[in-house]
Formats: structure tokens, C-alpha cells, sequence
């Protein structure tokens, strides 16, 4: 049997990696409450420990990483890890998610060394609401980044929106619009319930569904069909649009049946599903000194730990213990 076929038949290709927890942004989604706690530096994986684990991922037929955080353009010395990783042969596609302040000093970089695919996380076209949102002033930073972004070839450019109801519901129409003006595909993902202590509520959740029908008496939809590249997304477009709407529910209809990732936290624990805390420890091996085999191995046993479903549909506060930040969203 293949190395990187699961229990239930699913053939994991993807590795999400969060290169750091740190964040420029404290977005009210994916901030804790109280106390945001931060990980030692000593506790998060070198980049020459996170690139071990990709040439061992390699073996196993990974071929897509992402990079996300935490805000990994924030990590010292990004474009190294971006370079090494492009150079590994076997991974065919790297991505990154970012919240894009950085975008603009970094986008042209991001794209010669071999990137093609950004998320920009972008929960409102209003400055104003952006810093309620994320507690900063940067919108027009992130609007000038997409502009040389878009100017640099990235496509796609996926925006993630986190659709929160009485918070950016009111601006669907907005982004609809904006999906047909620019070539950007925007991406509204349900509100999850994820880390201890969230500001989460079930009021704020909006289901896909919900989106859908409201973004439908905007304009009619249509359904475009998937491509290998799509992940969870259900993917729509309006007449003669520019870009596309995605919409990501990842609890009204839960995608587990194709899901294909496997994620390395910031702190070096192999993770078989988002919303489950059981995790394979990988950074005492790495510091262990083991070895590629052994590498292969431990992500195998994560590989073969993954769950059949999440049961995060059960909307209740906290589907898991760590916050977003360090399992990399
Ligand atoms: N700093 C980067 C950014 O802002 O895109 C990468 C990390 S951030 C954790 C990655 C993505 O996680 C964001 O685009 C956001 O959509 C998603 N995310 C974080 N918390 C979430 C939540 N509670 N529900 C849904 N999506 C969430």
C-alpha cells in the first residue's frame, strides 16, 4: 500500500506548516480572549528542522506545503525557508497564507523564488472595520500589497474572509462585487469554534449555506467545477466575472471524506486533523538526532492516526485546545 494512505483510503499529499505562532495582527477570530501566550523561540522548529520534515514528506508522495502561522512573512529570514522549500524537487506547489501587511515589500521576492498561490486574509473592505477586526491600522498596507501582488503574476489570489454574523455580514454584496472587478477569489470560510478561550459565539456563525443565498440575491451563482488545486472550497462565479467566490464549511458540511492534509505545528507536532488535539511529537525526535526513516515513520504514524471525521459541527465553544496560531490556519 502507499506510505501516505490513511486509514479510511485518503491519499495525504498536503503538509501545512505553521512557521511561527507569533502575529503583527490579533484578530478577534483567532485571538484568545485573555492572555495571548507566545511559544519560546527555543520551541519552535529552526528552519533547518522544518525543511528535514519536508524531505521526509517528500518520501512519503507529499508534493503540496503551505506555509502559514501565525503571519510567516513575519518569521526573520522568511525567503530563506521559501527558497529552500521551492528548490525540493518532489513538492510541486507551495502556497502561502498571510494577512498580507507585509505583501507589498515582499510579494515580487515571493513570486521569483517560486511561489504562485497566496492566501490574503481580508475579513472587510472597510479600514475602520479592519482595525476593529484585527486591532490594527493596516488596511491600506494589505490593499497596496494585493495591488503589487497581482502586479507580480501571483494567481490565483485567494482572499480568506471569516464570515461573522452583526460583524462583516453586511458586507457580502461588497465582496460579491469585488469578485467581479478584480481576479481574486474570495473565500468565505464558517467561523469555527477553535482554541480555549474564543470570542467565538453560535449568534456570530454563519453557515455556507446562508452566504450562499444571500450572495444569490446579489446575482445568480454558478457552480465552476473543481480542480485539483481546490482543496475544500465549493466554488462559484458570477456572470462575466474577473474572480470567483469559494465558500468553505468546514462545519455545516464537513469535507473530511477528501481531506488530504496532514500540519506541523509551530512547535513541532505532527497533527492529523484541525479540530482534534491528538498530536505525534516530531521536534524531540528532530532534536534527538534521529533520523529520515525515523522522520518517515513518525509521519506515518500521524498519517495513520487520522481521524474518519472532526465532530466540530457540534457548535460548542473550544472544538479544540490550541489556538489557530500555532496549528497554522
Ligand atoms: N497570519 C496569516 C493570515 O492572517 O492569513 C496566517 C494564519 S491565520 C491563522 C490563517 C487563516 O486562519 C485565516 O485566513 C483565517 O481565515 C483562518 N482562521 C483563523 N481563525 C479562524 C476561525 N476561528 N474560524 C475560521 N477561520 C479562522
Amino acid at each position: 500500500m502507499s506510505p501516505n494512505i490513511d486509514p479510511y483510503n485518503r491519499e495525504i499529499t498536503y503538509l501545512r506548516i505553521s512557521v511561527t505562532d507569533r502575529c503583527n495582527l490579533r484578530c478577534i477570530y483567532c485571538t484568545p480572549v485573555k492572555d495571548l501566550k507566545v511559544l519560546d523561540h527555543a520551541n519552535i522548529l529552526t528552519y533547518e528542522e522544518i525543511l528535514k520534515v519536508i524531505r521526509a514528506a517528500t518520501d512519503l508522495r507529499i508534493k503540496k506545503v503551505r506555509l502559514t502561522g501565525g503571519e510567516p512573512l513575519l518569521r526573520k529570514n522568511f525567503m530563506h525557508l521559501v527558497e529552500s522549500v521551492c528548490r525540493i524537487p518532489q513538492i510541486e506547489d507551495v502556497s502561502i497564507t498571510t494577512n498580507g501587511v507585509f505583501l507589498k515589500e515582499m510579494a515580487p521576492e515571493l513570486f521569483e523564488a517560486g511561489v504562485r498561490r497566496i492566501n490574503v486574509s481580508l475579513d472587510t473592505l472597510n479600514p475602520l472595520k479592519y482595525k476593529m477586526i484585527t486591532g490594527r491600522e493596516c488596511f491600506d498596507a494589505v490593499w497596496e500589497g494585493l495591488q503589487i501582488a497581482e502586479t507580480a503574476g501571483f494567481s490565483p489570489i485567494k482572499l480568506n474572509v471569516v464570515a461573522m454574523r452583526g460583524i462583516n455580514d453586511d458586507e457580502l454584496f461588497q465582496f460579491a462585487d469585488l469578485s467581479v472587478r478584480k481576479p481574486y477569489h474570495i473565500r468565505f470560510i464558517e467561523y469555527m469554534p477553535i482554541g480555549r478561550d474564543t470570542h467565538w459565539t453560535p449568534e456570530k456563525y454563519i453557515s455556507s449555506d446562508e452566504i450562499r443565498s444571500r450572495l444569490e440575491t446579489f446575482a445568480p451563482l454558478h457552480k465552476i467545477s473543481r480542480s485539483i488545486y481546490d482543496g475544500p472550497a465549493e466554488r462559484y462565479r458570477f456572470k462575466s466575472a474577473q474572480g470567483e467566490i469559494g465558500l468553505i464549511s468546514a462545519l455545516s458540511h464537513h469535507f473530511c471524506p477528501s481531506c488530504n492534509r496532514l500540519r506541523l505545528t509551530a512547535d513541532g507536532k505532527l497533527r492529523p486533523c484541525l479540530f482534534a488535539d491528538d498530536e505525534v511529537d516530531i521536534k524531540t525526535p528532530l532534536r534527538n538526532g534521529c533520523s529520515q526513516e525515523d522522520l518517515k515513520s513518525l509521519l506515518q504514524q500521524a498519517i495513520g492516526r487520522k481521524p474518519k471525521r472532526h465532530h466540530a459541527e457540534i457548535l460548542e465553544k473550544g472544538a479544540c485546545l490550541r489556538p489557530m496560531s500555532t496549528i497554522g490556519g
